[in-house]
C-alpha cells in the first residue's frame, strides 16, 4: 500500500499532507538560510538579502502548516516512506550543490529548481488526491510555489550567468566546507 502511494505521489489524508508539507517547508527554509548565509559572507549581500526573505516565506508557511495541523494528529513519518521522487523533499535537493564561491545566478537557478520542485510536488498532490481537503490546500500551496517561481524569475533576469572562472579561488580556505 506503501508502494502504491509513492508510485502516484498520492496522498489522501490531511495529516499526512500536512506532515509532508511541513518538512518540505522546514528543509527549503534551512537551504536557503544556508544559501544567505554563504552569499553574505562571501559573496553577494542583495542576493543574500533574497535568500533570506526566502527562508522566512519557508518558515512563515510551516508556520501556518502547523496552524492548519492544530488538533490533527500528524503521523511520525520515517525518511523513506514519505511520497517524494526521489528520497528527498522536493524544495531542498538541490542546496547542497552549494559551493562557497557559488554565484549569485547560480544560487538562483537552484533555488528556482527547488521552487518548481516544490510546485510540481503540490500540483501532483493537487491533481491525484481523492480528499477534496487536501486537494484544496495543495491547490493553495501550489499557488504559493508559483509566486516563488515568478519572483525569482525576476531576480534571475537581474543576475547574468556565472563566467567560466567561478570557482577560481587564489586564496581558498583552509577547511573548505
Ligand atoms: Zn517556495
Amino acid at each position: 500500500m506503501t508502494d502504491d502511494v509513492k508510485d502516484a505521489n498520492r496522498i489522501d489524508s490531511v495529516e499526512l499532507f500536512l506532515a509532508h508539507a511541513l518538512t518540505l517547508e522546514n528543509e527549503a527554509a534551512d537551504g536557503y538560510q544556508e544559501i544567505g548565509d554563504s552569499m553574505a559572507v562571501h559573496n553577494n549581500p542583495e542576493v543574500a538579502g533574497l535568500f533570506l526573505q526566502m527562508c522566512k516565506y519557508g518558515r512563515m508557511h510551516a508556520d501556518e502548516v502547523r496552524e492548519l495541523a492544530t488538533g490533527l494528529d500528524l503521523p511520525h513519518i520515517p525518511p523513506w516512506e514519505y511520497s517524494w521522487e526521489d528520497g528527498e523533499s522536493p524544495e531542498s535537493a538541490s542546496m547542497d550543490k552549494m559551493h562557497y564561491m557559488m554565484q549569485p545566478a547560480q544560487a538562483l537557478a537552484l533555488a528556482m529548481k527547488a521552487e518548481r520542485q516544490a510546485h510540481a510536488f503540490y500540483a501532483g498532490v493537487a491533481a491525484s488526491t481523492a480528499n477534496p481537503r487536501v486537494r484544496e490546500l495543495a491547490q493553495q500551496f501550489a499557488a504559493e510555489e508559483s509566486e516563488h517561481v515568478r519572483l525569482l524569475g525576476e531576480w534571475i533576469a537581474k543576475y547574468p550567468p556565472a563566467d567560466d572562472n567561478w570557482d577560481y579561488d587564489p586564496d581558498p580556505p583552509a577547511m573548505p566546507e
